[in-house]
Parts: C-alpha cells; sequence; structure tokens
C-alpha cells in the first residue's frame, strides 16, 4: 500500500542547512534557518530561562497528565504582556490554552474557523510558507495577495482587493509584527482600518504573534494587534515562545480566543480543546512550564527583558549597518533599516543566490530570504561587498 505514496520534495531550508554543515570555508556564513544568532553565531538558552529551567527542577513533584489545554499559569502569565496589563481578558471575552509552538496555534487556528465554516484564508504573499501548508492540509482555500507593495511598504491596495474576495467566515491572516518573510509590518493606523475592514466583511481574524520583543519592544510589537482587537468583536491570536524566550525545540506556543460573549467563548474553547485532543491530544509541558516559573518571578523576569532587549538592539545594529551602507551593486539594502525582525527579502534571482554560495560562502533561501542575524561585525562588510560583487 505504501508504495502509493508519491516522494515529498525535502525542505529547501533544511536541504541549505545541510549544505552549510558540508562547506569547510571557516568564513562561510550562514542567513538561511530562522533562529536568531548571537555576535559569535550561536543561539544560547537564555540564562533567565536556565535558571528558571533549575527552580522547576526542584520545585516540579509530578508529571502526570494536564489537559489538552495545558499549563493554564502559562497560559494566562503570557496575556498582560500579549494583551495590556490592564484587563487582559477583556472582560472575560478572552481565554487561551497551550499549544505545542505557534505552528499548533495556527492549526488550531484554522481548523477552527473551518469548524465554524470558513472556506478561505486571505493571506499577505510571500508568509511564513506553513501557513499555506497547514491551510492547504485542513482543506481550506488561500486567497493571496501581495503583501509588500515596495521594498519598504505593505500594500494596502492589494489587502483590501483580497477581503473584498473573501466571504463571510473566512480567515484573514495577519502577522502581528516582524513580518517574516518581509519584515515590513502594518502601522498602528493601518491595524485599525484592517478592522473596520474585517468586522464589515465579517472575516475571521487569526493575528500570529511569533517575534513579540524582536522587532521595536515588547509593548510596541502588539500596539498594533491591541488596536485592531479593541474594534473587532471577535478574533484569535497564535503565540510563539520560541523566538523570544529562545525555546525552540520545546515547542511552546499558545492560542487565544476574543469573543463576542462569555457563551461564545466557552463554546470556542471547548472546540478548541476537541480539536486539540484529536491532534496531539495535549501540548508538551517542559518549555509552557518553564516559562511560567520565569514569569512568576520578578528577577527572572528582569532578566528575560534585558536578554531580549540586547537581542534587539544587535538586530538593530545589524540593519543600521545594512542602510548606512546604501546601494551595493545593483541593491539599495536602505529599506532594510525600516524593516523589523530577524528577516528581510534581497531583490536576488537564483543565479545571484547561487553565485552567493559558489563565490562567497553566503547561504540564503533560494528567495531572497536573508535571516539578518547571520550577520556579526566580523562578516557584515564581507557580505555587503559581495552583493555588490554578484549583483554589480
Ligand atoms: N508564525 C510565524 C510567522 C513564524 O515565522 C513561525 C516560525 N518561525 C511560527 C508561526 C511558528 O513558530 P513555532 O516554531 O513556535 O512553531
Amino acid at each position: 500500500m505504501l508504495e502509493r505514496l508519491d516522494p515529498q520534495a525535502p525542505d529547501a531550508l533544511l536541504a541549505l542547512i545541510k549544505m552549510f554543515n558540508d562547506d569547510p570555508r571557516e568564513d562561510k556564513i550562514d542567513l538561511g534557518v530562522g533562529v536568531y544568532r548571537d555576535e559569535e553565531g550561536r543561539t544560547p538558552v537564555f540564562r533567565a530561562i536556565k535558571a528558571a529551567e533549575e527552580k522547576l527542577h526542584e520545585t516540579q513533584d509530578s508529571k502526570s497528565y494536564l489537559g489538552p489545554e495545558g499549563d493554564s499559569g502559562f497560559v494566562n502569565g503570557l496575556m498582560p504582556y500579549i494583551f495590556g496589563d490592564d484587563d487582559p481578558t477583556r472582560g472575560g471575552r478572552i481565554a487561551g490554552m497551550q499549544t505545542p509552538g505557534g505552528t499548533g496555534a495556527v492549526r488550531l487556528a484554522f481548523a477552527l474557523a473551518q469548524a465554524a465554516g470558513g472556506k478561505s484564508v486571505v493571506l499577505g504573499e510571500p508568509s511564513w510558507p506553513n501557513h499555506r501548508q497547514i491551510a492547504k492540509d485542513i482543506g481550506l482555500d488561500i486567497i493571496g495577495f501581495d503583501h509588500a507593495a515596495d521594498a519598504a511598504t505593505t500594500d494596502f491596495g492589494a489587502l483590501e482587493a483580497a477581503i473584498e474576495k473573501a466571504q463571510p467566515g473566512d480567515v484573514l491572516l495577519l502577522h502581528g509584527s516582524s513580518h517574516n518573510p518581509t519584515g515590513i509590518d502594518y502601522t498602528v493606523e493601518q491595524w485599525e482600518r484592517i478592522a473596520e475592514l474585517s468586522k464589515a466583511a465579517q472575516l475571521v481574524p487569526v493575528l500570529d504573534i511569533a517575534y513579540q520583543g524582536l522587532g521595536e519592544g515588547l509593548e510596541e510589537d502588539v500596539a498594533g494587534m491591541r488596536a485592531f482587537l479593541a474594534a473587532v468583536p471577535e478574533a484569535m491570536v497564535t503565540y510563539s515562545c520560541d523566538k523570544n524566550f529562545g525555546l525552540y525545540r520545546d515547542r511552546v506556543g499558545a492560542f487565544y480566543v476574543l469573543a463576542a460573549d462569555r457563551d461564545i467563548l466557552d463554546r470556542a474553547i471547548s472546540n478548541a480543546n476537541s480539536l486539540a485532543r484529536a491532534n496531539w491530544s495535549m501540548p508538551p509541558d517542559h518549555g509552557g512550564a518553564t516559562v511560567r516559573v520565569l514569569l512568576r518571578d520578578a528577577d527572572l523576569t528582569a532578566q528575560w527583558k534585558e536578554e531580549l532587549t540586547a537581542m534587539r538592539g544587535r538586530l538593530r545594529w545589524i540593519r543600521d549597518t545594512l542602510a548606512k551602507a546604501g546601494t551595493t551593486g545593483a541593491i539599495d539594502l536602505t529599506p532594510l533599516g525600516e524593516h523589523n525582525g530577524l528577516f528581510s527579502m534581497l531583490p536576488v534571482d537564483s543565479d545571484q543566490v547561487a553565485a552567493l554560495r559558489k563565490d562567497h560562502g553566503i547561504y540564503m533561501a533560494g528567495s531572497g530570504r536573508i535571516n539578518i542575524a547571520g550577520l556579526n561585525e566580523s562578516n557584515i562588510d564581507r557580505f555587503i561587498a559581495a552583493l555588490a560583487d554578484v549583483t554589480g
């Protein structure tokens, strides 16, 4: 029977990682894989996380099952960061559950919208490739549109046109901040306008927050999303702790629903629980429990914020340095200074991507997406010169 299966294309980024690892050049540069890197190219465990793990180790007295909703202390502990200190439940209209990474939360959001009658996902592209894959796997169509109008600004007209094509109940997927892969975000005013459009079209907004704190700040990165939530009757939020707590492989995420009233909220959460049971039964505990311990300890929370601020500062230095370089070869790097987070797109074709790899040991996705965190004081000038070499 299994011979009936067609082989699937391997994940392009994983293939890139393998090529990078096999490259013997000492000065090779990895701009492919989507994790934060420090100045030495490492992705270390946060010190605050290590300390919280030790505390968890000392105090945890059982590993008995939790439920499909996971660790509620973790889920509720994150809420003030996402929704604000001032009544994070919005008068009992928001509740959540833990998920295996942001990926699990996105899957749950799409599946719940589909269970409520949604048929399509309105999706600005390029996007995180799994948005499309999860929608397809669940059986939702995509109403795609161009996310960016140019190297620096979102294409608001394209978003409006896509919303017009959607039916009531369809999903509107929006990146909370630090858009993956363009780094180009909506302004708070645009968020407010999108909320009106979404409400008028009766869409189900899914706000995907995977990089809170890596853009402009913990609060700044959710300002648009909060303005949006203040203006709509219902929405879902999918959250990843894998970047801003550095927990990647521990798979730490959360899913929240904003509903028009408490009764609808209970119905939505009971459906989400049932979907979670059929998918993964319950989420892995360790990472969520660690974040709970961290957020309940004022010193560890302060240390986590300090580490996150240092990460953000490094990313900002890289962006400022690239922007200051101006035009290199045929590429204007100035807009990268305006982008947020780990990623930006370079206007390079597949031949130029191949030449960067072959001639300069610089590895990036075929799409031209770069993870700027692979750059540092000792390689950034060489990167800028290599771009001139292959595009000049
Ligand atoms: N949403 C976006 C936009 C992402 O970029 C990612 C992953 N990088 C996720 C969700 C999923 O994150 P996780 O690794 O926690 O599953």
